[in-house]
């Protein structure tokens, strides 16, 4: 019979000759693990910075493993079992070492297999429910970016996968599902240092285009004429600003004012990263 962890049967004539806990010894495995940089942030205190010795189920891969001490796949970026590049689906022997390193973009592998690629193109995202702050940051970089407070995890993760964006959450649970392919956990907790940590991550300053698209609804924007505006302008506004963009969603029109430069100021510190 089947005892139920994969060996079909074939290893478990002890089980039925001696009873359950034999059969148990002979399941699992014993093996390794050691994390590295951020992603001890995803462990329990007693265990970060050090090795991790436990026990595996004897069909359990590296990816059900790492999941399971509490580290998503999505932040790993690569594997080393016993000194080898591994991927996730890495059956794990009894002895194993396995070292797990995090996604950064200035990780220099050589020609070891990233396990964390880019979706192709300008990056796009979707933002969680509480990623609010973030998204409208995103949307004034010019990231393509997706946002609604009543966002739901199941139809969020198909969406990601469907349109090819990288899903945005505090939520570790959400990046450990099955169709999440690309996805990053944001550790940061205020938008300015949540969007640092994206540029950081992702090497976004190259493809950033501040101000064309809508904070509001993530709609292209576009230069409008003054006099179009006019009686929708504050006077101060009127006075003195001459240059608008228009949102032809939303309608919320954007001028160079103090807010503007504020985030100026913020997207050219992230620049000057690169
Ligand atoms: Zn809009």
């Amino acid at each position: 019979m089947p005892c139920g962890a994969g060996c079909e049967g074939r290893s478990c004539r002890i089980e039925r000759q001696t009873g359950r806990m034999a059969a148990i010894v002979m399941v699992m495995t014993t093996a390794t693990f050691r994390f590295y940089q951020q992603l001890n942030a995803f462990l329990p205190a007693d265990h970060r910075g050090r090795d991790i010795t436990c026990s595996c189920a004897r069909a359990a891969t590296t990816k059900h493993m790492i999941e399971a001490l509490g580290v998503p796949h999505t932040e790993v970026e690569l594997l080393l079992v016993n000194g080898e590049p591994a991927g996730f689906e890495r059956l794990i022997a009894d002895g194993d070492r396995i070292a797990v390193y995090p996604t950064f973009a200035s990780l220099d592998i050589g020609g070891m297999r990233r396990l964390a690629d880019r979706p192709p193109g300008t990056p796009r995202f979707v933002a969680d429910a509480h990623l609010g702050g973030l998204a409208r940051l995103l949307r004034m970089a010019g990231f393509d970016t997706l946002y609604d407070n009543a966002f739901e995890d199941g139809p969020m993760a198909e969406l990601a996968l469907r349109e090819g964006r990288i899903l945005l959450t505090r939520d570790r649970e959400l990046l450990k599902q099955r169709n999440v392919t690309h996805g990053c956990f944001v550790h940061a907790l205020k938008p300015a240092m949540q969007l640092r940590e994206l540029y950081e991550r992702l090497e976004l300053a190259a493809e950033a285009r501040p101000f064309s698209l809508c904070m509001s609804c993530n709609a292209p924007l576009r230069e409008v004429d003054k006099q179009t505006v006019l009686d929708r302008l504050p006077p101060r506004v009127r006075e003195l600003h001459q240059r608008f963009l228009i949102c032809d969603c939303c309608q919320q029109v954007y001028w160079e004012g103090s807010h503007w430069r504020d985030m100026s100021a913020l997207l050219d510190s992230l620049g000057r990263m690169r």
